[in-house]
């Protein structure tokens, strides 16, 4: 419908003799009080022969005109929807391209994040004994004629700083050696009595001079499959850590179980234990307590994280809990792959 306006725009159509037979576009522009609307045809225009019947047309052009402003304004709100699904898809496409990227990225920023606050830490630690030997040696260079007697106590300084060097390295190329997938554990059947032995004959005598008490608790035996070298290493962390701890007088404890096919090492201490808010952090790499490094209990805090490290490779577990009333306890637990019991010390 296009209403009575239009009839007069009709009237001014011109006949083009020459559009015979051919289909063209024509607009028509019809004004109702001040509001002017095109109108938009298809067009036909055809010459009626004079031997048809119909005497109103015969010999007659006639015009023949279809509407198709409905046809324009559903392709323009055809194009309307088309733009803006295709808006709302290149959006959502962006968002989920952003959103799997920054996923899939943050693994990636997490470990690269971590590996360059680890070589920091490592060049921090490595630093301070550096600068230690450093002034040592410098100040044995200013006595040519003093005899090695005479200096030892500056020459021992810079041996202690060379084996904490030392210690430090190991752990540090144990850790990146880890970092690089590299495997480290070499599993072999343990007899569990002579291992703890090994350990012991170390460690009793050091608490001794230190007048603190190391008591075992051994309720375990029999050959057990991991790699002696390296839980060896785990738990002597643990017990330097504990004796380093426990002020003198103190006593610490290690207790060696089997439970439900696990063997669990824990060692408890009567020192200052470790505060609630320490507990999760303790086992990251240069975590300490007291922050301070110039500390009497020296360390650079990667023992507890090489721990970690070798009862994850034995897909094991390291906790931290109280001691009562004060203290740490330290326990390891880690599968067993093939044990033989003792018939009087094993629990089940
Ligand atoms: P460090 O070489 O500094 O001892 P560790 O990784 O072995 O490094 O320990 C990390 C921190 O955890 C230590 O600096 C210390 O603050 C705390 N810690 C570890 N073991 C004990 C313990 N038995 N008692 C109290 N605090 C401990």
């Amino acid at each position: 419908m296009i209403g009575q306006g239009a009839f007069s725009a009709f009237q001014g159509i011109k006949l083009v003799k020459r559009n015979i037979n051919k289909v063209k576009g024509l607009v028509i522009t019809t004004q109702f009080g001040t509001k002017r609307s095109n109108h938009y045809f298809m067009t036909l225009l055809i010459k009626v022969p004079r031997t048809s019947t119909n005497s109103t047309y015969s010999g007659k052009y006639v015009l023949i005109l279809q509407n198709i402003d409905a046809d324009l304004l559903a392709m323009e709100s055809f194009k309307k929807s088309l733009f803006i699904t295709l808006l709302i898809f290149w959006a959502l496409a962006m968002i989920i391209a952003y959103v799997l990227s920054r996923s899939s990225m943050r693994p990636i920023l997490v470990s690269w994040k971590k590996q360059r606050e680890f070589s920091a830490d490592a060049a921090h630690e490595l630093r301070t004994p550096i600068t230690v030997i450093q002034n040592q040696m410098e100040y044995l260079l200013t006595k040519p004629k003093q005899r090695i007697l005479d200096e030892a106590a500056s020459i021992s300084t810079t041996l202690d700083e060379v084996n904490q060097m030392q210690t430090l390295i190991k752990r540090l190329l144990m850790l990146s050696r880890g970092d690089a997938n590299i495997i480290q554990i070499q599993p072999k059947s343990v007899d569990l009595k002579d291992w703890i032995k090994r350990t012991f004959n170390i460690y009793q005598p050091l608490a001794e001079n230190q007048h603190k008490t190391l008591q075992k608790n051994i309720l375990a035996s029999g050959q057990v499959i991991f790699d002696p070298d390296l839980m060896h290493q785990a738990l002597v962390i643990l017990l330097d850590n504990a004796l380093k701890y426990t002020p003198t007088g103190g006593s610490i404890d290690v207790l060696i179980k089997r439970l439900h096919g696990r063997l669990i090492i824990s060692v408890s201490d009567t020192g200052p234990g470790i505060p609630d808010k320490d507990k999760r952090n303790i086992f990251e790499r240069f975590y300490r307590v007291d922050q301070s490094r110039n500390t009497k209990t020296g360390g650079n805090g990667l023992g507890l994280a090489i721990a970690k490290f070798i009862v994850q490779q034995h897909n094991g577990k390291i906790e931290v809990r109280d001691n009562y009333p004060h203290g740490a306890v330290f326990q390891i637990s880690i599968p067993i792959t093939r044990e033989k019991r003792h018939p009087k010390t094993d629990k089940p």
